[in-house]
């Protein structure tokens, strides 16, 4: 009799699958099950929430289209062409194509960290658009922070190394001018500590710079700052500007100034 019980209780076991056991059948008109898979739960990432505007300075087209881009617009305190072919290397690679690849790096770290990244052009294969409308995006979209991506041309091939040009008071309120400078030094530290160039021997102090002749700063809302990379002339900057390595390493190194901003708990 006792064998009989034990062998039904064992076919009962048996009968009902290990994995619908496990199952909570919630009571009909019960709560929504809180403890769904991991999957289906919302991630907050330390990004979650906040825009990010990525302006790629110059563009593709640019070279050919100066009827376009030499188009005069006020930049704030000056009259300033629509948009600039900007600088090359010694062996051709040109501005623009280095800071549309920069900046897709710089997109897919951001969003990885649960950004909302919004580029001011689409491709590198276009016109501008005029450096009125790239600091006018970053003020619709209501950015908390914008970086305008390029690197510098200077003929003489001893200057090198990066720098971080920060607005000046021009009018913008010195709220953003302020906040532009603590997302200036955050990325000029991190350009510092990980990029892969020097601070510059040429321009500023400490790798920042204050300039109020720039339509992009000067006309922005919202915290903004440029980054220079270095001198598209100097033997020791060009290779870098040049390499995939370079470009990655100057991304992350973006990436992580401007996360290292808005996640830091504000003094
Ligand atoms: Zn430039």
């Amino acid at each position: 009799m006792i064998r009989r019980l034990v062998i039904a209780a064992m076919l009962v076991l048996v009968a009902v699958p290990a994995a619908q056991a496990q199952v909570a059948t919630p009571a009909t008109g019960a709560p929504t099950d809180t403890t769904a898979p991991t999957a289906q739960q919302k991630v907050v990432l330390p990004l979650t929430g906040r825009t990010v505007v990525i302006d790629p300075g110059h563009n593709g087209g640019n070279t050919s289209n100066h009827a376009i881009t030499q188009r005069q617009v006020w930049a704030g305190t000056i009259w300033k062409d629509c948009d600039a072919d900007g600088a090359s290397t010694d062996s051709g690679y040109n501005e623009a194509q280095h800071n549309w690849d920069v900046a897709v790096v710089v997109r897919q770290l951001l969003r990885q960290q649960g950004a909302r990244v919004v580029m001011t052009r689409a491709s590198n294969t276009g016109v501008g658009p005029c450096i009125t409308q790239r600091a006018a995006l970053g003020n619709r979209v209501r950015a908390d922070a914008a970086v305008s991506i390029h690197a510098d041309g200077h003929n003489n091939g001893d200057f090198h190394g990066f720098h971080v040009i920060l607005p000046a008071d021009v009018g913008q309120g010195s709220r953003m001018v302020a906040r532009s400078r603590e997302l200036g030094i955050a990325v000029r530290n991190a350009l510092r500590d990980q990029g892969p160039t020097q601070t510059s021997n040429y321009i500023g102090e400490n790798g920042l710079i204050v300039r109020n002749d720039l339509g992009g700063l000067n006309l922005s809302k919202v915290p903004k700052i440029f980054t220079e990379i270095g001198n598209m002339h100097s033997p020791s900057d060009a290779p870098q500007i040049e390499s995939v390595a370079g470009r990655q390493a100057e991304a992350a190194a973006i990436a992580a100034g401007i996360t290292r901003f808005l996640t830091k708990r504000r003094a």
